[in-house]
C-alpha cells in the first residue's frame, strides 16, 4: 500500500536496519524503526492491516506460534 512505512519496509520499498528476521505466510519478524532502535522486534502482519482487529482466522492462530 503507498504511503504506509510498515509496508513499504516489508515490501523492502524503503532501508530496513537490521533486516528480516524472520516470515511466516502471515507475520513478518524485524527490527523496529523509530526512537526503539536496531535490537526491538516487531511482528507485523505481511498484508496491510491497521490492527489486530483486521486479521482473519487463520492469521490470528499464526500469531502465538510467531510469539513463541
Ligand atoms: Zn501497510
Amino acid at each position: 500500500m503507498i504511503g504506509c512505512m510498515a509496508c513499504d519496509l516489508t515490501a523492502w520499498r524503503d532501508e530496513l536496519h537490521g533486516g528480516e528476521i524472520g516470515r511466516t505466510d502471515a507475520w513478518v519478524v524485524e527490527h523496529c524503526v523509530g526512537p526503539l532502535g536496531v535490537g526491538t522486534l516487531i511482528i507485523k502482519p505481511v498484508r496491510h492491516c491497521v490492527g489486530l482487529w483486521d486479521s482473519t482466522d487463520d492469521e490470528a492462530a499464526d500469531l502465538g506460534p510467531v510469539m513463541r
